[in-house]
């Protein structure tokens, strides 16, 4: 059988809990081999905006967070291409390199919804089968059959938690244990992003 690879891209500005359950509910209700957890170098839609935690900085703690979760990996392949990352160059790059595997794109409601911003979408929706994951605080997606995507809907329980609060408790002193994995809590003091140390 061909190996049935997903495709979780990310700032992961830092990787939470809401990120890692999305990616094992994924890895387990699809049937995966495999989620590749995928590092944007700079995130198009994201640059400019406000600072992003260097690439390097983001992938350690993305490499820490999965070391022990099964069937779950961190990838450096947006980092190692450089410049901004396009999903459709990521996922042509990923059927070059694994000939016929089935490969499925994992995206949260929020995310779900941007979908027409994309660079060279048609591309995606050749090669690729959606996955969309509940998020609160978007309502879910509409019309995206109607799109042409091969659809897949995967449920968790709702996790009401982002990078963008994690970076606002972390700056305000807030603990960021148990909504951070513990590993990724250690590269987070050893290099003091957020501010954080010790
Ligand atoms: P930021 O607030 O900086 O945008 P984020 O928490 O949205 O960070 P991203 O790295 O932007 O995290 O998201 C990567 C992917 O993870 C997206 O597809 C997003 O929809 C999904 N995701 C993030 N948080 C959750 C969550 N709590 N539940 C389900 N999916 C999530
Ligand atoms: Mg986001």
């Amino acid at each position: 059988m061909s190996e049935r690879i997903g495709l979780f891209g990310g700032t992961f500005d830092p990787i939470h809990v809401g990120h890692l359950v999305a990616a094992v509910n994924a890895h387990h209700d699809l049937g995966l081999d495999r989620v590749v957890l995928m590092v944007a170098n700079v995130p198009w839609q994201k640059a400019g905006a406000r600072e992003v935690t260097p690439a390097e900085d983001r992938f350690a703690m993305v490499k820490a967070a999965v070391g022990e979760v099964p069937g779950l990996e961190a990838s450096r392949m947006e980092i190692d291409r450089g410049g901004p990352s396009y999903t459709a160059d990521t996922i042509a790059e990923l059927s070059a390199l694994h000939p016929g595997a089935e490969l499925f794109v994992i995206v949260g409601w929020d995310v779900s919804a941007e979908l027409a911003t994309w660079e060279r979408l048609d591309e995606i929706r050749d090669l690729a089968t959606l996955v969309v994951v509940n998020r609160p605080g978007t309502p879910p997606p509409m019309g995206l059959l109607q799109d042409g995507w091969r659809l897949k809907e995967v449920t968790v329980p709702n996790l009401e938690i982002s990078s963008t609060d994690l970076r606002a408790r972390a700056a305000s002193g807030r603990p960021l244990d148990y909504l951070v994995p513990a590993a990724a809590v250690r590269v987070i003091r050893e290099r003091g992003l957020y501010s954080l140390s010790g």
